[in-house]
């Protein structure tokens, strides 16, 4: 979401007369976008203000956005005055305005109210990739997970309309896109605000129906309001991607009742099992918290024994970090961070063999791939499947063409914890 977000505030600022430069020494003025999920990100930005701080008195302008932004507030003023723009996500709208203040030279100009219900819908987007765009479909979280700062940096859950969101999929496709993804930070809550009322999986179905678009994805969800629908609708349109990001955190229901989640393992393995007898095969992935205070050996074993029952394709695992403003922050019981490593690396080991016996799995088969990229180095071209595996691949000399954006069937020949590797079928599509 950060990195569209920074989309969005590029375009905006093209579309005022700004220019982009590659380098911040080039630039008069210094966005920095940042990210406060957990603390180590957050210590990265104030070292990165600082290294910024020779260049202010160059007569350059720089801003902080983002959540670290929201949740620092003024307070960055102080510890790095020559900042002048501190502006959180949920005051986006409003950022033209604010522009305007920094272009009158005022050196201190704050965008930091939470209590809005509008999204960052802008028509002047830049977007980095020319083949697969991000739409922001729903902004904020109503949620109250005890470890995440979300709700306090990003503000109440704010829905587009669905047919905001179609047409911009709509403007996409006719300028050559073929994938979407569509984002949120709970996009199963997506509430379409109009008549209509559309739900998730509506808007979902709606928006693979959209003409040249080849590939809907979208993240994250929150298992409690993961419903089946979803997967029918998901199953019944191929252009759906077929992958599911379900995050779970804890396989304890101690540890997921400290957590707030909302849900218990009996219920999220009920949503895992939708997901696995749908017709089409999808991959499951999610994201784990170890060493959340109070989680005792056997709870860490739980998440263990669901990760054997759930053999997810791929994860993402975090040490628990506290948090400013989190409910857990008041808890008892913290792990040592030394114990929370050892968990974690237990976790990841045990995660690497299935992903090493689940990608051997492909071994044979046909996949299609959108070609992302190339090595040079090895020569291989860089494509991702529908089950949003990296499948790098050969493919025969074609007069130095790129094949970047193209759909590509590929022979899987070898794989590896992390990826696949293959021959492409050479027809290219
Ligand atoms: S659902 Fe929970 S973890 Fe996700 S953004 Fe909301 S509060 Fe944070």
């Amino acid at each position: 979401m950060n990195a569209h977000d920074s989309e969005k505030v590029v375009g905006t600022l093209l579309a005022r007369g700004y220019r982009e430069v590659p380098t911040p020494e080039e630039a008069d003025l210094v966005l920095y976008n940042t990210c406060s999920i957990r603390d180590k990100a957050e210590q990265k930005v104030f070292t990165r203000l600082q290294n910024f701080k020779r260049e202010a008195g160059k007569g350059k302008v720089f801003a902080v956005l983002g959540c670290v932004a929201q949740q620092e507030g003024e307070r960055i003023f102080e510890r790095a005055p020559h900042v002048s723009l501190v502006a959180g996500s949920a005051s986006y709208t409003r950022l033209p305005e604010m522009l305007v203040q920094l272009e009158e030279g005022n050196r201190r100009v704050t965008g930091l109210s939470l209590d809005t219900d509008e999204t960052f819908d802008t028509p002047f987007t830049r977007r980095d990739n020319p083949h697969r765009a991000y739409i922001t479909i729903i902004e904020g979280c109503d949620k109250s997970c005890a470890y995440c700062v979300v709700p306090f940096t990003r503000g109440p859950e704010r829905s587009r309309t669905g047919e905001s969101v179609l047409a911009e999929a709509r403007r996409l496709a006719e300028s050559g896109y073929t994938e979407i993804q569509l984002l949120g930070q709970n996009v199963n809550s997506y509430r379409d605000p109009s008549p209509a009322a559309w739900d998730f999986a509506t808007l979902l179905a709606r928006t693979a129906e959209v003409p040249g678009i080849r590939r809907v994805r979208y993240t994250t969800s929150h298992p409690r309001d993961f419903i089946k629908a979803i997967v029918d609708a998901m199953d019944s349109n191929p252009v759906l991607c077929n992958h599911v990001h379900l995050p779970v955190q804890s396989g304890s229901n101690r540890v997921l009742g400290a957590m707030q989640r909302l849900y218990t393992r009996e219920q999220y393995l009920e949503r895992i099992a939708w997901i696995k007898n749908a017709r089409r095969k999808m991959a499951l992935t999610t994201d784990i918290i170890v060493g959340f205070p109070g989680e005792t050996e056997a709870d860490f074993e739980e998440t263990l024994t669901l990760l054997d029952e759930v053999q997810y394709d791929s994860l993402f695992s975090f040490k628990y970090s506290p948090r400013p403003n989190t409910a857990a922050l008041a808890m008892e019981d913290k792990i040592p961070d030394a114990e929370k490593a050892r968990r974690l690396m237990v976790l990841n080991e045990k995660q690497r063999a299935i992903q090493i016996r689940r990608n051997a799995e492909f071994i044979g088969s046909l996949e299609e791939v959108l070609v992302e990229g190339h090595n040079p180095a090895t020569g291989q071209w860089i494509g991702r499947t529908s089950q949003n595996r990296t499948l790098n691949f050969t493919h025969p000399p074609n007069g130095g063409a790129s094949l970047v954006g193209r759909y590509l069937n590929v022979r899987v020949t070898r794989s590896g914890p992390n990826s696949l590797a293959g021959e492409s079928a050479a027809n290219v599509m």
